[in-house]
Order: C-alpha cells, then structure tokens, then sequence
C-alpha cells in the first residue's frame, strides 16, 4: 500500500487529487497543437493509455482554436499548459478543466503589471470556469527575481518561489490548485518536494523529473525521485517525462503506473553509486513547440553517438524548440536546441553556431572530445570550433 498523504482533495471535473485519493497518472501531448491530426491522435493514444489527465500547450490565439477542435471531440480532462501568454487563459478556460501557469513565465507580458495581478487573473478565471490551477514551478525557468535572490541555492530559489505562488493565491480565497516544482535533477526534485511539502502538508502536490530523456535512463530517473518522495507521502498525481516517438506516448502512463504499483507493493530498484556519475543526456519531452520530430531521433543518435564517453561527467542537453531551447540547456557543458532544419549548439555559454540535421553530429562529437580533453588537462583540438 503507498503511504498516506495529508494534502486536502481537490477535483479536476470529478476526478479528486490529493488527501486519500489515488495517486492521478497524467501526461502532455508532445505533437504542435494546431496539427489538429497529430494531436487528436496523441491524445486518443494517451486516452487509451489510461491517462487521467491530458496536457495540451497553448502559446497563441491560432493554438486556442485548435484546442477547441480537439475538445469538440473528446471527453479526456484536459488541462492547459500557458506557456508565456497568459492572458490566453481567458479563451482557453472555458475549453479545459484545469490551467497550469509557470511562475517563471510571468514576466515576459505585461512588464509593467505586477506578478501579484497576474495571479489574481488566473485565480478569477479559473474560479469562474470551475477549473482547478497548477502552480507550476521549473527549475529551468525560474522567475529572475527568485534566481537574484537566492543565487545558486537553486533549491531554495524553486522551493521558496511554489510557497511565495501559494501564498499569493491562498490570499484571495482559492483552494483548487496544486503545485509542481519540477528539475531534470532528480536529487534536486526530492530536495525542492520535501522542502516544500514540510512547510504546505496541506497543498496537493504533482511529481514530475522534467527532461528526463530517454528510456531506459529517463525511467530511471524519474524512478529514483518517485521512490523516494511518495513513499514519504508526498506526491498526489504524477507525469513521467519521456523523450519518445509521438505514437509510444502512451508509455508515460504506463510506466508512471508500474512505479505506483512497485512502490506500493515493496518494490524498490536500488541503483549503482556510479549511475549519476557518468554521461548525462537529458532531453525534452517535446510539446507543441516542437519543430521538426527528427529532434526524436536525434536525441537517440545523440545517445548511441556519445555511448563512447560514458565514464565522463559531462551533461549534454537536447530541446525541441529554438524557444525554450536556449535557456533550458544553460545548465549543460553541450547544449543542442531543434529548429525546423537546423540543430542549435552551444558549448558552455559559447552558441557555436546552427548545423544541418546531418551535420551535428559530428560537430557534436568533435566539442565533446574537446570537453573531455580540457577536463583532462589534455591539449584540445580546436579545428572546427567557431
Ligand atoms: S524545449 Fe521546447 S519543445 Fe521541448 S518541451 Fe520545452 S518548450 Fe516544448
């Protein structure tokens, strides 16, 4: 049996989170929402996976639209994910029954408005359409005044930013939200979730280790942060990240099931001192962002590429979109972002340059040669850096 949680319930059209619930298993379309076939068919996939709870982005008007086909034609829970438009919850609420916002994302509109305001319209027009609001923290998108504050205590930072969110929305009287505080680190996601569920027992919270990668290491992973925070109690609904081909989405759910089900009978997998020590490839889910499905496959070949460096502790970052891309690989000593025909490259902060899908590979293999090089104190060859 998983142990038993504190948090109060609330419901996303009928379905309770949180308190003595059971733990909701949801996931994200990862297709470009305004392709209305592809994400039909991803949310169909995810339906038939069992999914609790499907998320579809939304970053413009043209994407609001296609959200309203998509729900003329289903019955799933939908929740929106606002990307950095947020006044776009207005039109889309009527269309969904939960809203999530990044607190990191607030900034970017309206600079003049205060972050305080913007709460208070999300909080009003998710109380007039009945929709329950995630508060939904990242890690690789921390509002700057949070990053200024707290340094490199990421943390502290993502920890303390869900409490100040919670704060703001308990002040005008809103009790059918959750939080997620969400890092492709999973000792970072234990830390941050314990952190913040000893100081809000009372707040449903949702688990996820973002940009977790690939099978089977982004599986691992999230395995790893899961263990760890729900069989402390903590954790009312969860979605595994997973870099897939569109069509296999439907693993999220089932793996998110299977480690439910581990955890609550007794089965913990224990894994090796090394296993965090070595390559590290973290990659996207894909969302409707995404601008060419090849990134797919090339976070694969990225994968099986680098597999001859996999003693050395080095992080390489792979997006799907020239948005997030940039600021999502900040992290990683090589950071690759998709656009439609050419893959992005940064070494360190140094943006290398924009490389054919045919390209980058090689590229890619010539930077990490000279990461693990410099680290070895070795002389790097730097034919072909720009
Ligand atoms: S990096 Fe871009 S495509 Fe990937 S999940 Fe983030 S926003 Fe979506």
């Amino acid at each position: 049996m998983l142990p038993s949680r504190k948090t109060r319930t609330i419901h996303i059209r009928g379905l309770p989170v949180g308190g003595t619930a059971p733990i909701a298993v949801q996931s994200m379309a990862a297709t470009r929402t305004q392709d209305l076939a592809a994400t039909k068919r991803q949310v169909r996939i995810l339906e038939a996976a069992g999914a609790d709870l499907i998320r579809i982005a939304v970053d413009s008007p043209a994407d609001v639209q296609a959200l309203a086909h998509i729900r003329g034609e289903t019955d799933a829970r939908l929740s929106v994910d606002l990307q950095e438009n947020y006044r776009l919850a207005e039109s889309v609420a009527p269309l969904v029954d939960k809203i999530r916002y990044n607190p990191g994302h607030l900034h970017h509109h309206e600079k003049t408005k205060s972050v305080r305001d913007k709460v208070r319209f999300l909080v009003d027009i998710a109380a007039r359409h009945g929709c329950a609001l995630r508060i939904g923290v990242n890690a690789g998108s921390i509002a700057p005044e949070f990053a200024e504050r707290f340094g490199s205590d990421h943390v502290g930072a993502i920890a303390q930013c869900a409490l100040d969110h919670c704060a703001m929305v308990d002040e005008l009287g809103f009790v059918d939200y959750l939080v997620s505080i969400k890092d492709s680190d999973p000792f970072l996601v234990i830390e941050a979730n314990r952190r913040f569920a000893e100081q809000r027992p009372d707040v449903p919270i949702h688990l996820g280790v973002t940009e977790a990668g690939m099978p089977p290491e982004g599986i691992i992973k999230t395995r790893v942060a899961f263990e760890q925070l729900i069989a402390r109690g903590i954790g009312d609904t969860i979605r595994v990240s997973l870099t897939l081909p569109f069509d296999d989405k439907g693993k999220e759910i089932v793996v998110g099931r299977e480690i439910l089900s581990d955890i609550a009978n007794g089965r913990f997998r224990s894994v090796p001192p090394n296993f965090f020590s070595g390559l590290n490839i973290i990659a996207c889910p894909s969302c409707s962002r995404v601008e060419n499905e090849r990134f797919i496959e090339l976070a694969d070949e990225v994968r099986r590429m680098t597999a001859y460096a996999k003693e050395h502790a080095v992080t390489i970052a792979v997006m799907g979109c020239r948005v997030n891309g940039p600021g999502e690989t900040d992290d990683a000593d090589l950071g690759l972002w998709c656009g439609p025909n050419h893959v992005h490259l940064k070494r360190g902060p140094e943006e290398l340059g924009a490389f054919t899908y045919s390209e980058i590979l090689p590229r890619l293999k010539h930077e990490l040669d000279a990461v693990i090089a410099q680290r070895s104190g070795a002389p790097a060859d730097t034919h072909g850096s720009s």
